[in-house]
């Protein structure tokens, strides 16, 4: 009977409401695949902050270390907003953890069933049956790490702010193996995003993945397109992507869009898979919705927790290798909301349900 150890960090506001519930169905499935749970909780963002003065305290960090993943809630909120920038729960909790465990790629389902099309912005005529694509973004390179990075008074007294956006080849092949992989689980097609036209760190991301997919993967069929085209093609026909891959910074605001299009954040999930193994061979990796705090619905037992339920999923796939468990988490979320069971957030101003009465629908569709 495996063992499953990861890190509980529930955060803030609707983050511990949303991770009870996820908890729970876990636990279901866990008897239901003869599964031991070894949850370990441990306090991050604002709670962090709360309670031992940082958002990443040195204690949550090790729980993290002896664990095999980490399920995440969400962290920041209106309580700490007036903290200097650097202290701020999502900068000081999330940025460091991801820079510890070099979680280096982020995979994000951009999913909308067919029965909540009306969620989507995109016309239903456009979208028949739902969405059904995956972004993955690199996660730890880019405009966002380069340096130098700094803001500097010139001799004429004007002012100069400069980012740098690098990338070295071994990067860019390990997010091209990620990206390859996931093709691989679906229909073996891969669109890699970049503006090779213009930015020298495109031109070689092209190249790079071009040379890993004819090297490592003949069987993907690989595809190019300019970042400004793919934001366009996203919202004009978003299935003719399945897997798609890009840099920090293009797979930041794609990965929003694609999130906007998919109707609610209540819905998504996102993995952040690391370069280390953990203790059972596989990927090291973060497993969180897409969504922030919500703190304007915080507190009611409304927050639809199918995100965070998700998230669980992925972390059984990713980090556990449990694809039976985690594909039965999946039809479970999905069997309870297309049979109606909805949380405000995809009623569509019918009649909707709590969190924790949502979590049991998809216990009951288990
Ligand atoms: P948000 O994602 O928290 O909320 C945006 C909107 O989506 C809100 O109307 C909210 O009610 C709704 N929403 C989000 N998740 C939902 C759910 N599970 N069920 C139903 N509705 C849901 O974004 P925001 O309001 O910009 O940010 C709030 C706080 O969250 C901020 O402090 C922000 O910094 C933080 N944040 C944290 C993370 C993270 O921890 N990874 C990510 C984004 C934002």
């Amino acid at each position: 009977m495996p063992t499953l150890k990861f890190a509980v960090l529930a955060g803030d506001y609707i983050g511990p409401e949303v991770m009870t519930e996820a908890l729970r169905v876990l636990d279901h499935v866990g008897r239901l695949e003869s599964l031991t749970l070894q949850p370990l909780a441990a306090d991050v963002g604002g709670a962090g902050i709360d309670n031992h003065g940082k958002a990443l305290p040195e204690s949550t960090l090790q729980t993290c270390e002896q664990c095999d993943a980490i399920l995440f809630g969400s962290v920041g909120g209106p309580k700490w907003e007036k903290l200097p920038p650097k202290d701020q729960p999502e900068r000081a909790a999330l940025l460091p953890l991801r820079k510890h465990f070099t979680l280096f790629a982020n995979i994000r389902p951009g999913l909308l069933y067919r029965e909540l099309t009306a969620a989507s912005p995109i016309k239903t005529e456009r979208i028949p049956d739902g969405i059904d694509i995956v972004c993955i973004r690199e996660l730890t390179g880019g405009l966002y790490f380069g340096k130098p990075k700094e803001t500097t008074v010139l001799a004429d007294g004007d002012v100069q702010a400069v980012d740098t956006m690098t990338y070295r080849k071994s990067e860019i092949e390990r997010i091209a193996a990620t990206a390859v992989a996931a093709a691989r689980s679906r229909k073996k097609r891969l669109c890699s995003i970049d503006k090779a036209n213009v930015l020298e760190t495109s031109v070689l991301w092209r190249r790079t993945v071009a040379d890993y997919v004819a090297r490592h993967a003949p069987d993907i069929e690989l595809s190019h397109m300019y970042v400004d085209n793919a934001a366009m093609q996203l919202v004009r026909s978003p299935n003719q992507f399945d897997v798609f891959v890009t840099e920090n910074l293009f797979g930041d605001i794609l990965s929003d869009e694609m999130a906007v299009i998919c109707g609610s954040l209540g819905m998504l999930s996102s993995a952040s898979i690391g370069a280390g193994r953990n203790s059972l061979g596989l990927p090291f990796g973060l497993y969180e919705p897409a969504g922030g705090t919500a703190p304007d619905i915080a507190g009611k037992g409304v927050a639809n927790p199918c995100a965070q339920i998700l998230s669980t999923a992925l972390m059984l796939r990713y980090s556990y290798g449990l694809e039976r468990a985690a594909a039965r988490i999946e039809a479970a979320v999905r069997k309870a909301v297309t049979g109606g069971t909805r949380t405000a957030d995809i009623a569509f101003g019918g009649a909707s349900v709590g969190t924790r009465a949502m979590a049991d629908a998809v216990i009951a569709a288990l």
